[in-house]
């Protein structure tokens, strides 16, 4: 099997990108992120003490969490209902980076990425996925762009749902999601020595999708 690893902070463009260049090459894509705001979305639901190791892990071993790909769409699915939506707010993110830095939540997810990339041609998507989730993978992007023109990225995004979204609140929310990516004790977001970068910062969506696919098609001819 071939594994791509994308890995880069919030807003970089990663999940589009890495969607787009999985359908130019035939990959399946993987969006880790939505394991991770599944688990936040639960948690929140529950109300669950994230210090409370003991409710923690009973949680975790209540909670079931599977992918569904639908003409190439990924669905994910928690305890059998379909979350794709509902995982997609800010208050979940927040979570969703509350929750990824605990050991036990990134224990649980890792057999499920890992089996993923087992069983297809992957494109994963996340932040440890070239450092810790998959070491081997073939090819491993770091894909970034400025915490400015990510906040302007979302903002876009976000205004089309809620008209009073607030940039500077966008963007002091992606500081802090890197902030707390980047120095957590565990699996902090960081490229692998490995991987390489690409600045999507002064590339649009086609620019960035060609140079990704091309960077793949590369290295498959490469063998
Ligand atoms: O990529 P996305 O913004 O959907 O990810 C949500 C959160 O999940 C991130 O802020 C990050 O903390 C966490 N995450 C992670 N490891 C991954 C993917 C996401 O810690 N492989």
């Amino acid at each position: 099997m071939f594994s791509v690893a994308i890995d880069g902070p919030a807003g970089a463009g990663k999940s589009t990108i890495s969607r787009r260049a999985a359908k130019n090459v035939g990959f399946i894509y993987v969006d880790t992120g939505a394991l991770y705001r599944a688990v936040g979305l639960s948690a929140m639901e529950y109300k669950i003490d994230l210090k409370d190791s003991k409710r923690l892990k009973a949680f975790l071993l209540d909670t079931k969490i599977n992918l569904e790909f639908r003409n190439g769409e990924q669905h994910v699915l928690l305890n059998g209902s379909d979350v794709s939506d509902l995982i997609r707010t800010p208050e979940v993110s927040m979570m969703a980076s509350k929750v990824s830095a605990v050991p036990a939540v990134r224990e649980f997810l890792f057999d499920l990425q890992q089996s993923l990339a087992k069983l297809h041609n992957v494109v994963m998507d996340g932040r440890d996925i070239g450092t810790v989730v998959l070491p081997h993978a073939q090819l491993k992007i770091f894909l970034t762009a400025s915490p400015e023109e990510r906040a302007r990225r979302r903002f876009r995004e976000l205004i089309a749902k809620d008209p009073a979204t607030d940039y500077n609140q966008v963007l002091a929310e992606i500081k802090q999601r890197d902030y707390q990516d980047s120095h957590r004790a565990i699996a902090p977001l960081k490229p692998a020595e490995d991987a390489v970068y690409v600045d999507t910062s002064d590339l649009n969506l086609e620019q960035s999708v060609d140079k990704v696919t091309e960077l793949i098609k590369e290295r498959i001819s490469c063998g």
